[in-house]
């Protein structure tokens, strides 16, 4: 199952919780390009550096395990998730060799086992036979605000005002769905979801109803 959708859409929330319902493995393909970035970050890489960046790409080893990620055996989970790793991540997306080493990657999992993958390019570029895909959205201020109330619950002193947030992710949703190489786009046969007044509940249930209706036709999906 493939779920692509702009940052705080609740993409990660949403894939997570169905992955669970369904006994399907939850690969969260934004945690592999932030590992990328946050390696470039600690080695001075300059992201703008096409070369360099696409061989640590190739040569980060990643490994997803159940909630936590680790970059060349040390568990990043944390680490990835600050402004400026974010930010990065966004900036090496542009690059096609970069893209290319973690599409690569992202098939290896995927076809070895039943997966519900999130990102940007899943069901237009990763997986265009996945069965179900979902393209999830919710309007900019409720991503904002999501994103802003995710950091705050961490209980740690916040690194970013709302506003900066709000400009952040402006900038990085407008890199992601412009850059030339896969760019975030709707694959036509994905279902459009907006998120902004549902909960949790109602978009896992909805997209169970997709879910559904595929079984019912009698066919697998993946
Ligand atoms: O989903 P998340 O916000 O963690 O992703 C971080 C960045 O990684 C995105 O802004 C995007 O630039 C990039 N990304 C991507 N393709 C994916 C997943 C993430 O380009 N499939």
């Amino acid at each position: 199952m493939a779920i692509d959708g702009p940052s705080g859409a609740g993409k990660s929330t949403i894939a997570r919780g169905l992955a669970s319902r369904l006994g399907f493995i939850y690969i969260d393909t934004g945690a592999m390009y932030r590992a990328v970035a946050l390696w470039a970050l600690r080695q001075g890489v300059d992201s703008a550096d096409m070369h360099r960046m696409e061989q640590l790409a190739v040569a980060a080893e990643i490994e997803l395990a159940p909630g936590r990620i680790s970059l060349n055996g040390e568990d990043v989970t944390e680490a990835i998730r600050t402004p400026e790793v974010s930010n990065g991540a966004s900036k090496i997306g542009v690059i096609p060799g970069v893209r290319r080493a973690m599409v690569a990657k992202q098939r290896e999992i995927g076809e070895r086992t039943s997966v519900v993958m999130e990102g940007r390019d899943i069901g237009t570029v990763v997986f265009p036979q996945a069965e179900v895909k979902v393209f999830l959205d919710a309007n900019p201020e409720e991503r904002v605000r999501r994103r802003y109330q995710e950091i705050r619950g961490k209980g740690e002193p916040v690194p970013i005002t709302e506003g900066q947030l709000a400009v952040e992710m402006r900038e990085r949703d407008e890199r992601d769905s412009n850059r030339r190489d896969a760019p975030l786009s709707q694959a036509p046969d994905a279902v459009y979801l907006d998120s902004t007044a549902l909960s949790i509940p109602e978009v896992e249930e909805a997209i169970l109803k997709i879910v559904r209706s595929r079984v019912t036709n009698g066919r697998d999906f993946s």
